[in-house]
């Protein structure tokens, strides 16, 4: 029981409680995020498929049609003509990698359950259950699958967000990369950083596979805190964790970030294939360095909302 929380029955995610965000409540927030780019009337569903170790974002998508379609398919609103939200991360994640782990909105219908199990879907965490659902999550415990109801989680009572991160109320309406923006919020909150919070969302040039997600922290699942000299912070940045993740093989890489970048992960989003930065707000320091750098090298700077804001020198 990780996070205090019955339903992280995951065996990755056995622990003690901590006054931080479950990773698993970042996806099913992400998937929330992915419902509302749903060009459709009704059933706006988001769905997020994740390797069984919780590191890697296999595939995500929302009923619809193909991210990269969106607004192009001309009946999305009639009945049942677009995609289901599973099937289009089922579609993107593929069946190589077997026990994937999936988080969606609404239970999956019959027929996606049915995807998800000739998928290699082992975990289903969903957030509500309608009765078509209902027959869905029937199917997958038939199939001796783990099927978990969860509800949004709250922290306890260390208020509600940091300061400078997105409260948890989303638009009816949403971009992917602003999904891609909240997931890296949502992953944020994750950090252990006490002075900052930052995320980062890594996809690839169409936007429409994840390939590395981080938040800044330390050692993944120890407190390595000991090890640290005491004029240092210690702490690998979020964009840091994202790009060991993603790796440099793939290239023209779009990066979603809580905070602007300083100017080592500037480099190393250079360095790595980054050809665009998406980004929330300055930095603690308002250092701009890192912005600088990757605007001489020739990369786009992108802010998240409306006109790029003055920052400190
Ligand atoms: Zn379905
Ligand atoms: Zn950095």
């Amino acid at each position: 029981m990780k996070d205090g929380r019955p339903e992280n029955t995951h065996p990755l995610n056995c622990g003690a409680y901590q006054d931080r965000i479950p990773l698993f409540e970042s996806f099913l927030r992400f998937a929330e995020a992915l419902a509302r780019c749903s060009p459709a009337a009704a059933h706006r569903t988001g769905c997020v498929l994740v390797s069984f170790n919780l590191e890697r974002v296999l595939g995500a998508g929302f009923s619809g049609g193909a991210a990269s379609a969106r607004g192009i398919a001309g009946n999305a609103r009639s009945r049942d003509s677009h995609l289901h939200a599973e099937e289009h991360a089922l579609l993107i994640a593929g069946a190589v990698e077997k026990d994937k782990v999936m988080f969606v909105t609404e239970a999956p219908c019959r027929l996606c359950a049915v995807r998800a199990i000739n998928s290699g879907v082992s975990h289903v965490y969903y957030r509500t259950a309608s009765a078509r659902g209902r027959k869905g999550l029937e199917l997958l415990r038939r199939a001796g699958k783990a099927v978990i109801h969860y509800p949004r989680w709250r922290p306890r009572g260390a208020g509600p967000h940091p300061p400078g991160l997105v409260a948890g109320r989303l638009p009816a309406s949403m971009t992917l990369p602003e999904a891609y923006q909240r997931f890296a919020e949502a992953l944020a909150l994750r950090s252990t950083d006490g002075s900052q919070k930052v995320g980062c969302v890594v996809v690839s040039a169409d936007l429409e596979r994840v390939l590395g997600v981080g938040y800044n922290g330390g050692a993944a699942g120890m407190n390595d805190r000991d090890f640290i000299p005491v004029d240092r912070s210690g702490y690998v940045h979020a964009e840091e964790n994202a790009l060991l993740k993603a790796g440099a093989i793939e290239k023209d890489k779009v990066m979603f970030l809580t905070h602007t970048p300083c100017v080592m992960c500037a480099k190393r989003a250079i360095n790595s294939g980054v050809m665009r930065v998406h980004c929330r707000q300055p930095n603690q320091r308002g250092d701009a360095m890192g912005l600088e750098l990757l605007r001489q090298a020739g990369k786009q700077v992108v802010w998240w909302q409306g006109e790029p804001r003055r920052l400190r020198r």
